[in-house]
């Protein structure tokens, strides 16, 4: 594949852009070799500085939920943008935004918009902090909530000592509130509220993790992450910036039916423009300022571009049919269910239905080509979110994921990157499907991986 003009790019960009890249991820630096540029993306696919064509996994890291350049989406940007790109006052936008995150999502009765999902769980975390009176933070290893400094921090050395930052720049101090437990382990957490007595504000946590690969929460983790939270005075945070709007119509707290005090949101809201929020119950949401003691700003928050993207991409995925699920074979029966509202009409999928259909028909078919390749790979699903490790030991927190072979996921990437299919440049990433991937996608991806598996 020639990626003449690419090397040329990122040559210039290093020149002028640390590590030539605005998100350290996209650097390659997990799989070795250099980024390459795209300048064209619709559907599931993007185009790249050469003109070389690849069926996108990443999807821009989840936004791209319907496939990327969606008619309705690009024509509601445009309609906004003709009326103005931002007021810095309140725009009607904002509350028909609003409106739908709080009817999709019956734990959020009042939310407010952010710029980023960093700034969503940042501004979480001080609001939980501020209406329970509370400092010390339980987070997970494993799980990202953004750059904020209370939040980079993965484990400390033993379960219950205070974090160390993953990042320079970060005074300790400012770690020192965040308590870093392993997913997945109830006598952890247990512990902790123990040595904490009326000290945590609260967990946030993905209730799916998806930013150390893709596992699962155990049955009945959440609904006791729940339960502890309530017991103890301290709120639970879910952060669904990943997994809100994607994993359900509600997001994972619907998938899994729990209901958290808090939630923050991202990607998806936004349809692929730079957009956060947070929402939950009112009595805390009512914290915040002007009502309340806890401060939270933001220049552009609830701009009318982005809420047009995200309330096209929300509406969207309320409302499109997909195809159809049982196809009718008497022909008789065919024709009448083809008339407008018969009662024989095929059902149709909704779009979270097809994700699932989609989701599905890739598990199987990685499967079958890891066991035809005779190669140990752990294949983690939860609905159009996925990921791949190499190892035979099921993948259930971080420790498990570190035992996935990254040499053999290198030349993986590099096989599948060959073969036209474009999946995160880590391991340690989950990859994505959207709408607008076919089954004839799926059935290339797994040909791909078919073959390159064997050559691992
Ligand atoms: C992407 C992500 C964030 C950070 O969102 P940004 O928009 O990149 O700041 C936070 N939490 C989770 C779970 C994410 O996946």
């Amino acid at each position: 594949m020639n990626r003449a003009q690419s090397e040329i790019l990122f040559a210039e960009a290093l020149k002028y852009i640390p590590g030539g890249v605005n998100s350290p991820v996209r650097a390659f630096r997990a799989v070795g070799g250099h980024p390459f540029f795209v300048t064209k993306a619709s559907g599931s696919h993007l185009w790249d500085a050469d003109g070389n064509q690849l069926l996108d996994y990443v999807l821009t890291w989840g936004p791209a939920i319907l496939g990327h350049a969606h008619p309705k989406i690009i024509a509601a940007v445009k309609a906004a943008a003709d009326q103005g790109t931002s007021f810095g006052i309140p725009n009607p936008l904002e509350v028909t935004m609003a409106k739908l995150i709080c009817e999709r999502v019956p734990s959020v009765r009042k939310v407010r918009m952010t710029n980023s999902g960093t700034e969503a769980c940042m501004s979480a975390i001080r609001l939980a902090r501020g209406f329970t009176r509370r400092d010390k933070i339980i987070k997970f290893d494993g799980c990202y909530h953004g750059h904020a400094d209370s939040l980079l921090v993965r484990a400390g050395s033993g379960a219950l000592t205070f974090g160390q930052p993953d990042s320079a720049g970060v005074p300790a101090a400012f770690t020192q509130h965040t308590i870093v437990l392993p997913f997945n382990d109830v006598e952890a957490v247990k512990a902790a509220f123990a040595a904490n007595k009326n000290d945590i504000a609260g967990i946030i946590i993905e209730p799916v993790p998806g930013n150390a690969g893709l596992y699962l929460p155990q049955p009945g983790y959440l609904e006791f992450l729940s339960e502890i939270t309530q017991a103890n005075g301290a709120l639970l945070i879910f952060d669904e910036v990943m997994t809100g709007f994607r994993l359900a119509k509600g997001g994972a707290q619907e998938r899994f039916n729990i209901i958290p005090d808090l939630s923050s949101f991202g990607k998806v809201i936004g349809g692929g423009l730079p957009v956060g929020a947070f929402g939950g119950r009112a009595e805390i949401m009512d914290f915040l300022a002007p009502l309340g003691p806890v401060y939270q700003a933001g220049t552009l928050s609830g701009n009318p571009l982005a809420m047009a993207a995200g309330i096209a991409n929300l509406e969207e995925l309320a409302s499109a049919e997909f195809g159809a699920r049982t196809p009718e074979k008497n022909a008789v029966r065919a024709d009448i269910a083809a008339i407008p509202h018969s009662p024989l009409r095929t059902p149709h999928l909704d779009a979270y239905a097809r994700l699932e259909e989609l989701g599905a028909q890739l598990e199987a078919g990685m499967n079958d080509a890891a066991a035809c390749a005779k190669v140990p790979v752990r294949f983690n699903r939860c609905g159009s979110m996925f990921c791949g490790y190499f190892t035979s030991h099921p993948v259930h927190n971080v420790a498990d994921a570190m035992k996935s072979d990254r040499e053999r996921f290198k030349k993986y990437f590099h096989g599948m990157l060959n073969e036209g299919v474009y999946l995160a440049p880590s391991q340690f990433e989950a990859g994505f499907i959207s709408t607008a991937h076919t089954a004839a996608d799926i059935e290339q991806t797994v040909r791909s991986a078919a073959k390159v598996l064997r050559t691992l």
